[in-house]
């Protein structure tokens, strides 16, 4: 489950992991049993530049454009 903040993955998300190896420190995939593929969350919202960048970065390149970003909730 996404913690709260600007940015989430939606059910779109098909499990291909490109996120948390892209930014590690803010994607994560859960592999919970009631799900049948697995999936990635945000477990922590970016606090630096350079996570920023790389959330940003795994939202421009993830395949099934899973990844979104609200900008206005923090
Ligand atoms: S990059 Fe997109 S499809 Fe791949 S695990 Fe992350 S949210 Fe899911």
């Amino acid at each position: 489950m996404n913690i709260s903040g600007r940015y989430y993955v939606e059910k779109d998300c098909i499990g291909c992991t490109l996120c948390a190896e892209t930014a590690g420190e803010n994607f994560k995939i859960n592999s919970a049993e009631e799900l049948f593929f697995e999936h990635s969350y945000v477990f922590k919202q970016p606090d630096t530049e350079e996570q920023e960048a790389l959330c940003n970065e795994a939202m421009e390149n993830c395949p099934a454009s899973a990844i979104g970003n609200d900008g206005d909730s923090e």
